[in-house]
């Protein structure tokens, strides 16, 4: 039997194991996936070896150090330095990044997007930026502070406060401002002004009507929540874990199910 397990700190409110545990009784193969509350990111090859994993996901603070502790990496891993699947293969570890791939497949509907702007400039900021990069979208990236913007230099950063441009066709909200406090990423009146103009938005949070949310609503954009990128991310990293090809439909349809259990 093959384990997987999903590993961060914290831990037990992810949804992977359910969503990964639906799919492989559904399409039956011979597998578990569990979770692990990692405390010491120095620990975590090792880990993967002691619990014999086949895969795991690896979640927030630990995707840079699974990156670093790779010893093959997909393109995508050896750009952005920071991975979300591991899979051992020939005793090797293989590092992906199915957060972005998964983003990319969350907004194939949005049609027409030449300029986008990131609220954010985490991690997940820094995929999404690189994903949209390979689309083709010019961006810029805004925070409330300027120490992570130093991450972003191949892009136009800025401070909320000094944003002039206020006309994009994306307005992709990627900060952690709506996970536990009721807080948006910046300003109302400057967000929006954004919103009013643009024409899709996306929240990176899921299972939440978070205050960005609401104020998407409210004026009438396109929006969609972290939902589907979460679910397309599982996906791709179960493909990627039993080498699957032409499964994706029974994979969505296993997963989605999960996911609507509440
Ligand atoms: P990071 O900690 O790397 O970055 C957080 C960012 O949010 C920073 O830019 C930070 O600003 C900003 N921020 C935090 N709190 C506030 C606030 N109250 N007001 C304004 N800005 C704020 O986190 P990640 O990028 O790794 O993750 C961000 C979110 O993405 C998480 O909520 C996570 O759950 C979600 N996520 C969802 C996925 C999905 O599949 N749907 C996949 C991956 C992540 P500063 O630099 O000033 O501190």
């Amino acid at each position: 039997m093959k384990v997987f397990c999903v590993i961060g700190n914290p831990i037990k409110h992810s949804k992977s194991p359910r969503i990964h545990n639906n799919a492989i009784s559904s399409l039956g193969l011979d597998g578990i996936y569990t979770r692990y509350h990692l405390e010491n990111e120095g620990e975590l090859r090792d880990l993967f070896f002691k619990l014999k994993l086949s895969g795991a996901n690896i979640t927030l603070p630990f995707k840079e150090e699974a990156s670093k502790i790779a010893d093959v990496k997909s393109e995508f891993v050896q750009e952005i330095g920071s991975a979300n699947t591991l899979v051992l293969k020939n005793n090797k570890l293989h590092a992906y990044n199915t957060d972005m791939i998964g983003f990319l497949k969350a907004i194939e509907d949005f049609k027409t997007i030449k300029k986008a702007l990131i609220l954010g400039a985490g991690g997940t900021a820094r995929s999404i930026a690189l994903a949209l990069k390979r689309r083709g979208v010019e961006l810029c990236i805004a925070n409330r502070s300027e120490k992570r913007l130093i991450h972003f230099k191949e892009f136009q950063t800025t401070l909320y406060e000094d944003l002039n441009d206020l006309d994009f066709d994306l307005v992709v909200n990627t900060t952690s401002a709506g996970l536990n406090d009721e807080d948006l990423p910046c300003n109302q009146v400057l967000l929006e002004k954004i919103l009013a103009r643009a024409n899709y938005s996306f929240e990176v949070i899921y299972g939440k009507q978070t205050p960005f949310l609401k104020l998407c609503k409210q004026n009438k954009v396109q929006y969609k929540d972290g939902f589907s990128m979460l679910l397309w991310q599982g996906i791709f990293a179960f493909e990627l874990f039993f080498d699957l090809k032409h499964k994706q439909e029974e994979i969505k349809t296993a997963m989605i199910e999960a996911l609507n259990l509440g």
